[in-house]
């Protein structure tokens, strides 16, 4: 399937909503065309960021949106994904889950033979309920203990040992290859 670059979007995205509306009117079912942009002009307090964009995703495609941080790449994947219907993940959550293992395990964020040790074993999966994604560790729904900053910590530094990527890169194509998804993070497209 073909790769695409999302141009750019410099500056912070306030009107995500906009954009989204914008595709909609463009939208053709009939050539399994999921969504079509065609010569879409942005602009965010006067300034203009999007000087015409041309993007037209089909049925069974994968694109990745690339641009630098606070660009508004995550509202947009949330809006896509809603419009689509299709499965939002954030994968900053699995991490975070993982980093929930590894502190409840009493591991420092420098020791990286003791994280690899404790990828063994370890499951973290996926659930949607209403729609929101739920992070199951071991079984236990974790979800409400991963946005703390000791834990945004710990899943910064372990992201960086590869056993913990290639656990949780097979997770998300494993849910990639089982349903319509809009994956959130970095490393989308690699490991
Ligand atoms: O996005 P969030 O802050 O929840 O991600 C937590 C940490 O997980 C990030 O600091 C990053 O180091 C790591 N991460 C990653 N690859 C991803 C998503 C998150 O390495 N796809």
């Amino acid at each position: 399937s073909a790769a695409y670059t999302w141009p750019m979007v410099y500056g912070r995205c306030l009107h995500g909503t906009d954009y989204i509306e914008k595709m909609h009117k463009n939208i053709d079912m009939a050539n399994d065309i999921l969504l079509k942009i065609e010569g879409l002009r942005a602009s965010v307090e006067d300034k203009e960021i999007l000087k015409g964009v041309d993007l037209t995703i089909r049925k069974g495609e994968i694109h990745a949106v690339m641009g630098p941080n606070g660009a508004g790449k995550s509202t947009i994947a949330k809006l896509v994904a809603k419009k689509l219907g299709f499965i939002y993940v954030d994968t900053g959550a699995m991490y975070r889950a993982m980093a929930v293992h590894f502190l409840r395990e009493g591991i420092l964020a420098e020791e990286t033979e003791k994280i690899e040790a404790a990828c063994e074993g370890v499951s973290v999966t996926i659930r949607y309920e209403n729609n929101e994604q739920q992070v199951i560790l071991n079984g236990e729904n974790v979800t409400h203990l991963l946005r703390t900053e000791e834990v945004g910590k710990m899943a910064s530094a372990s992201s960086v040992v590869p056993k913990v990527r290639m656990k949780l890169v097979e997770l998300q194509r494993q849910l990639a290859a089982t349903a319509d998804v809009v994956m959130d993070g970095r490393d989308i497209g690699t490991y």
